[in-house]
């Protein structure tokens, strides 16, 4: 992957219209809908992190946009998956093995709950893409070797005994990562894995960087970060 040809990732949480929402988790629903629409009239498809990854491999990303929710929120299953549907898009939700029916209790702040074991199978059998973001949520730069391994290893053989079926997908939990990381998904078997914002050097499968999208993104704001998006690879790309 060069800085020419980085695909657009959008990033979100929970989905849910909330009073409190201190770190910027929660986009509301109708928002939300307003996001899909937007990249639906601009010809633009919304597709699983697998699917985009397949598609690039044969060189075919063109028109599809990368969708990703982290957490595994309940209001993901109730509020984006219907929505995602009605528009014939998919998306990766990126799960914590070990938070599976609890909530969010690594965050300060409100609690919202977690999917079950079952919830996650009904997104798995809608064509969502299911993905680990590690068993309990910790940074994971720097952290201890056999801890990293257990984080990433672990959550992957957990989920795909859950689901049946491979675990292709690793989230960092903060978007946390370094070499040890990325070479501990790597060698967990994983295809590739999404961070936030990569350093242009580490560009690549085991660090997709993607864009954060908030409750205030409505279209001007989406077609605004696209563009700038765009510009900020391509212009480190010319500098590389
Ligand atoms: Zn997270």
């Amino acid at each position: 992957m060069s800085p020419g040809n980085v695909p657009m990732i959008l990033m979100y949480h929970a989905i849910a219209d909330v009073a409190e929402d201190p770190h910027s988790l929660c986009v509301p629903p109708d928002r939300f809908a307003e996001q899909m629409a937007w990249l639906q009239r601009r010809g633009l498809r919304g597709v699983s992190i697998g699917t985009l990854v397949e598609a690039m491999r044969a060189g075919r990303e063109r028109g599809l946009v990368g969708i990703t929710f982290d957490d595994g929120y309940v209001s993901v299953l109730e509020a984006a998956l219907p929505e995602l549907r009605r528009r014939r898009f998919t998306a990766s939700m990126f799960i914590i093995s070990g938070r599976i029916g609890g909530s969010n209790d690594w965050d300060e702040g409100p609690v919202w709950p977690l999917m079950s074991a079952d919830q996650v199978g009904q997104l798995a059998e809608a064509g969502m893409e299911i993905g680990s973001h590690s068993v309990t949520h910790p940074k994971l730069a720097g952290i201890d070797a056999a801890l990293l391994r257990a984080e990433v290893a672990e959550s992957r053989a957990r989920l795909a005994e859950l689901l049946g079926v491979p675990v292709r997908g690793f989230a960092y939990p903060y978007g946390s990562m370094d070499a040890a990381a990325r070479s501990a998904v790597r060698d967990a078997g994983y295809d590739y894995a999404c961070a936030v914002e990569t350093p242009t050097a580490r560009l690549g499968l085991m660090a997709l960087p993607r864009l954060y999208i908030g409750h205030r993104d409505g279209a001007a704001r989406m077609a605004a970060k696209r563009l700038l998006y765009r510009g900020y690879f391509a212009l480190r790309g010319r500098r590389a």
